[in-house]
């Protein structure tokens, strides 16, 4: 049996029967890691003793009452979430040496539960993307195919699940990270509600939009995940004190009784058409599990793009002041002569294009004179956004559409083009600025053996929706169970 294959609640199973020990799982993974790592680059750093020594741990221990959800199951971080005394660098030069002296609070959920770390998994710089190619170390490889993109920020923890290089893994999204990586790479993501999951201990991108959420080979363990890092927390002031209730739950019943909406903003022109008959026949097979779609619109849909890249670049210049050279983080070797020289020096080298170009427009759309025009608009805009989806959550319980226009691209196809670049983003945005949860479930592949990914979103709180339905559709397909070839 491949160990590395398996789901979180396959080796539930055989790890409470002690069938199979922690340490030969992880160390099936770890030699996954190093047979597929050369080829994809999903990692920053692998914790190969570490992690081996946790598992051994695990295995030492001689009963488990009420086994935790994830003991003895190995899992990757994507490297924004502080981790103690592991080197978190948000895949920035600036934060190449710095080491959290704690972990985030997902970190000690994970902890808490029993899994063991294997390590910290690539990211565009500071989230700050859609392909994973503005990692200051070198990009991540798709899985499936190694000349295209694994989409982003959150690449390396898709590619590493998709390529069972990790059991499970933790992303952040902000406005698509978690979801388009997932399309792209055949694998499942979820992104929570704004404030169910806690932010505290997340290196900050834009604060009112960032949220952390997991990838799995499948919707179970999706839902596994959510019981693990799901809930209120005093430290993050935007955490939400509201009931999280078991996901596993979710997963029983059909559909009969789930009106499902389908947002014409989201079928039109630039979408690809392997994408849509994709989406549309997923669509089919869940109208067979007993559910009623009806046509919906979104109309402030084609504003999303415009609002999301004023809002989150000024979020972003104003979280990323404090990278100064001063307090924590890269400081510039030849700037003695004046703070600000020490400031600019260690800035321009310790940044990389796309998050300098973020700062200088965040810093522009919040400047006097243009704060009116452009930031306060675009609030203004987010809130239309929210709008439209509260008043179509009164015809319907989740909406379904595709993840991304296309399926992934080349490397460097728009490396170069960052209004193509943000475009990608089209589908994922307006969620992220409603603050409502969405899940990417793989629905088929492209011609060219490229993953496709099923989008469904539902109101504020309601992940359990999502996670119904995404588990409906696996019950009658086997995408979820598709393999990028050896
Ligand atoms: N691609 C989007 C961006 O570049 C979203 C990134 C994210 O969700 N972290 O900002």
């Amino acid at each position: 049996m491949e160990l590395y294959r398996l789901t979180i609640h396959e080796l539930r199973h055989l790890l409470d029967r002690r069938e199979v020990s922690a340490e030969e799982v992880t160390r099936s993974v770890l030699e996954r890691i190093r047979k597929w790592e050369p080829r994809i680059g999903a990692y920053l750093s692998v914790l190969e003793e570490a992690a081996t020594e946790e598992a051994r741990h695990f295995d030492q221990r001689q009963s488990w009452r009420e086994p935790a959800l994830l003991a003895g199951v190995p899992v990757a971080v994507k490297d924004v979430i502080c981790t103690k005394g592991i080197r978190t660098t948000c895949g920035s030069r600036i934060l190449r040496n710095f080491v959290p002296p704690f972990d985030a609070t997902v970190m000690a959920h994970l902890r808490g539960a029993g899994a063991i770390l294997l390590g910290k998994t690539n990211m565009d710089e500071f989230a700050m993307g859609s392909s994973t190619e503005n990692s200051a170390f070198g990009p991540t490889r798709n899985p499936w195919n190694p000349a295209f993109i694994p989409g982003g920020s959150s690449g390396g923890s898709a590619a590493a699940v998709a390529a069972d290089e990790c059991v499970a893994a933790l992303g952040s999204d902000t406005g698509g990270s978690i979801r388009q990586p997932a399309s792209h790479c055949g694998v499942v993501g979820l992104k929570p509600t704004y404030g169910r999951v806690s932010r505290f201990g997340l290196v900050a991108f834009a604060s009112s939009l960032d949220q952390i959420g997991p990838f799995t080979k499948d919707i179970t363990d999706a839902a596994l995940m959510m019981n693990v890092i799901a809930g209120y927390d005093r430290r993050d002031s935007t955490s939400v004190p509201v009931e999280v209730p078991d996901y596993r739950d979710s997963l029983v019943g059909g559909l009969r009784g789930i009106t499902i909406g389908i947002p014409r903003e989201y079928f039109g022109e630039g979408l690809d058409s392997q994408v849509e008959a994709a989406v549309r026949a997923a669509i089919r097979v869940l109208e067979g599990r007993g559910a009623r779609c009806v046509d919906v619109s979104l109309p402030h849909t084609e504003y999303g793009v415009a609002a999301y890249y004023i809002v989150a670049p000024a979020e972003a210049s104003s979280n990323l002041a404090r990278y100064d050279g001063v307090k924590y983080g890269f400081r510039h070797p030849a700037s003695r002569d004046s703070l600000m020289e020490m400031y600019q020096k260690s800035r321009s080298a310790g940044f990389g294009p796309e998050v300098r170009r973020r700062i200088m427009l965040g810093t522009y759309v919040l400047s006097a004179g243009y704060y009116e025009a452009y930031y306060k608009k675009a609030s203004q805009v987010r809130t239309l956004i929210r709008k439209d989806f509260l008043e179509t959550f009164k015809v319907c319980h989740v909406l379904v559409t595709p993840v991304a226009p296309t399926p992934a691209f080349a490397l460097g196809e728009k490396a170069d083009d960052p209004l193509q670049m943000y475009l990608s983003d089209v589908f994922t945005l307006p969620a992220s600025l409603a603050g409502i949860p969405g899940l990417s479930l793989p629905c088929g592949l492209s011609s060219k053996g490229l993953p496709i990914g099923l989008q469904i979103l539902a109101p504020h709180f309601q992940e359990g929706l999502t996670l119904r339905v995404g588990y409906n559709f696996e019950q009658e397909t086997d995408f979820h169970r598709r393999c990028p070839p050896e």
